[in-house]
């Protein structure tokens, strides 16, 4: 028994006269169809989670044999697709706005002292102050103080990296002009005059 053309034509028939076998054989198809997608889907996953070792290990081979032209190939990728990946980007940004916020929150808490040293070195070129502390030097600092602030000795929630004195004044962006402040002390600071500030706490004579 195989397939005979007069199947094809006897089923027509019989859609012709009862339109809704149509209706469900089309149905039918769609859902197998889509049943079959789904397993497809989740075979071709298992087969890579199965695999993914020997997958990443063939694209690093592939990466570190001719960097030269994997970067030109990413290049162009990027070219050619530029404006649909950014459009990409926008669209899941609008459908995920919380999600993108609590990443960039996140990350920039993970970055924090990077970023803020990032920012101290082009706030010092601008007034030509010296030294360039690093995200290590405020970890040490860290453990230097306890994990207070250097003015009040709360336990710090929040750091704030503090020129002591500011690199406005002068001061240095190196480690040794710098500490760790709670947010309120280095409120205050801020407010006052600085070295009269720290002048009045007798940190600085
Ligand atoms: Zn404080």
């Amino acid at each position: 028994m195989g397939w005979k053309p007069e199947y094809e034509i006897n089923r027509k028939l019989r859609e012709a006269e009862n339109p809704a076998l149509r209706t469900k054989r089309l149905e039918s198809a769609k859902t197998s169809q889509e049943k079959n997608r789904e397993a497809r889907k989740e075979y071709m996953k298992a087969y890579y989670a199965a695999n993914r070792d020997r997958y990443l290990a063939h694209a690093r081979r592939y990466r570190e044999e001719d960097p030269e032209v994997t970067r030109r190939k990413d290049a162009e990728q990027h070219a050619k697709h530029r404006e649909k990946r950014l459009q990409q980007g926008r669209d899941w940004y609008q459908k995920n706005k919380e999600k993108a916020a609590a990443y960039g929150k996140q990350y920039f808490a993970k970055n924090k002292d990077l970023f803020n040293a990032h920012q101290s070195k082009r706030r010092a070129r601008k007034n030509g102050a010296g030294g360039q502390y690093t995200k290590q030097d405020v970890q040490d600092l860290l453990r230097l103080q306890r994990g207070c602030c250097a003015i009040c000795t709360c336990r710090l929630v929040k750091r704030h990296v503090d020129h002591v004195v500011p690199l406005s004044k002068g001061g240095s962006n190196g480690r040794e002009n710098i500490q760790l402040l709670c947010q309120t002390c280095n409120q205050k600071k801020h407010a006052r005059d600085p070295i009269e500030h720290m002048q009045s706490l007798g940190f600085l004579i």
